[in-house]
């Protein structure tokens, strides 16, 4: 069978998941998966608010975010 080649640590993998659209193997995009996930971050109201998704943080337009790129 065909393997792809995970652009994250090289490793092959399933060539289908690669065909989904995935350019890193399953325990990479589950690694990734896990770092986007969610943060709370703090408001200036005092109330905590989680977050699920980057473009949630960019609306919140605070000044100190916990997401960190890669
Ligand atoms: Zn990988």
């Amino acid at each position: 069978m065909k393997k792809a080649i995970c652009i994250d640590c090289g490793a092959h993998y399933d060539v289908r998941r690669q065909l989904l659209g995935y350019p890193i193997c399953k325990p990479c995009g589950e690694d990734a998966a896990r770092q986007v996930v969610r943060c709370v971050v703090p408001l200036p109201k005092g109330n905590y608010t989680l977050i699920t998704r980057k473009e949630e943080l960019r609306n919140l337009n605070q000044k100190t975010s916990c997401y960190q790129p890669r």
